[in-house]
């Protein structure tokens, strides 16, 4: 079983497995044995029922257990993506893979996440639930909430087994820069994962990062149908990594991880049709959030906006409560990030329709 993952001789100038980094007690896990999948024959082995739930109207019937990592789905998000097929997992969103990583090589205990508040709070929540350690190394703020490299390999210590980077972060904003994220990848290759959240980067207009996984075996991408292609309902995101560290997820994620409605809402919304309209909402958020951000830059009430390369806008205002309560007033919710102490004053603005956006606007300008 262990043989079966090490890397293979063919595998790009790997330096060591990314799975030396790995819980050892996973690396023997005998995978849960689901009923195979052979879907030209009657199933009578998994318990089923032989009939449909009443309104049912699903492609392949909500009584039967889907299909596992459904191989039609992988191999349209490895086109989607531009990796192969064994270098992806589909898990129930980023949140999935989250959990995923940080049990297969955290030791409960012992080891320890790596962070950059502001960020992300499932880092934190997946690491405490995991029984893993946190170590913060905050953004730095003297230059708009950039990675502090410095920092991070300072701080690194063997315990150390996921340094996680959000780029475009949320609630910030900031897309790192591909160089500062090459140099954590060969500062710690050997010794780290690098997880590259990329949830936002369709809003970003760069191409990520995830061209370089056959050149860092220790990096791993996480993707996400939730916020470009409007998903966020379907639970359906994707880790990227080398094949070794795939096949251990493989083998931990529940067996019959994708509903089935997940899977043909996913693999309708990665046909061309609905990718078109997928691709011009993009645009229209992008107009938008710069619509936004000049009117608010312009606004008396606010302080300071961030560039943002995502779906939402991180804002400073003089008088927080009352654009809080002004926007609630106006039927409109967004998001307090005050808790954290770095972010002051500041609430994040999700970019909605043009009309959403002109009410908050108005309840902005009038608190
Ligand atoms: C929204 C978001 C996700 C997406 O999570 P899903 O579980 O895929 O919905 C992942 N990472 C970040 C930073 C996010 O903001």
């Amino acid at each position: 079983m262990k043989a079966a993952l090490q890397p293979k001789p063919t595998e790009a100038p790997a330096t060591s497995s990314p799975l030396q980094l790995a819980r050892e007690d996973l690396l023997r896990l005998e995978p849960y044995r689901h009923a195979a999948w052979e879907p030209s024959l009657e199933r009578l082995h998994a318990n089923e029922l032989p009939w449909r739930p009443l309104g049912d109207n699903s492609r392949s019937g909500l009584n039967r257990y889907p299909e596992p990592q459904p191989r039609q789905l992988c191999e349209k998000l490895a086109a989607l993506y531009g990796v192969d097929k064994d270098q992806l997992l589909v898990g129930r969103g980023s949140d999935e893979g989250i959990d995923l990583l940080v049990r297969a090589f955290c030791r409960a205990g012992r080891d320890s996440v790596m962070i950059s508040p502001p960020t992300f709070g499932m880092y934190a929540v997946a690491a405490h639930i995991q029984g893993a350690g946190i170590v913060d190394v905050p953004l730095r703020l003297d230059t708009d909430f950039t990675l502090d490299i410095g920092q991070i390999l300072d701080r690194w210590r063997e315990v150390v087994k996921i340094v996680f980077v959000c780029s475009p972060n949320n609630p910030t904003g900031t897309l790192f820069a591909a160089s500062e994220i090459e140099r954590l990848c060969v500062e710690l290759d050997g010794k780290a994962l690098v997880a590259v959240d990329e949830a936002y980067l369709e809003f970003a207009q760069s191409p990520g990062v995830r061209g370089w996984l056959r050149r860092f075996p220790h990096l791993v991408v996480l993707r996400t149908l939730s916020k470009a292609f409007g998903l966020a309902g379907a639970r359906c995101g994707t880790v990227l990594a080398h094949p070794d560290v795939i096949g251990l997820l493989r083998r931990m994620i529940p067996p019959y991880a994708i509903p089935s409605p997940t899977l043909e809402a996913a693999l309708a919304a990665l046909e061309s049709p609905a990718r078109v309209i997928a691709a011009r909402r993009v645009e229209e958020i992008l107009a938008e959030r710069q619509r936004m951000a000049s009117a608010l830059t312009q606004s008396a009430a606010v302080q300071r906006v961030w560039p943002s390369a995502a779906n939402f806008l991180l804002v400073r205002f003089r008088e927080v409560d009352r654009v809080y309560a002004a926007a609630r007033a106006g039927g409109l919710l967004v998001r307090d990030v005050r808790g954290h102490p770095d972010l002051a004053d500041c609430l994040r603005l999700t970019i909605g329709t043009p009309e959403q956006n002109d009410r908050l606007l108005a309840a902005v300008n009038t608190a």
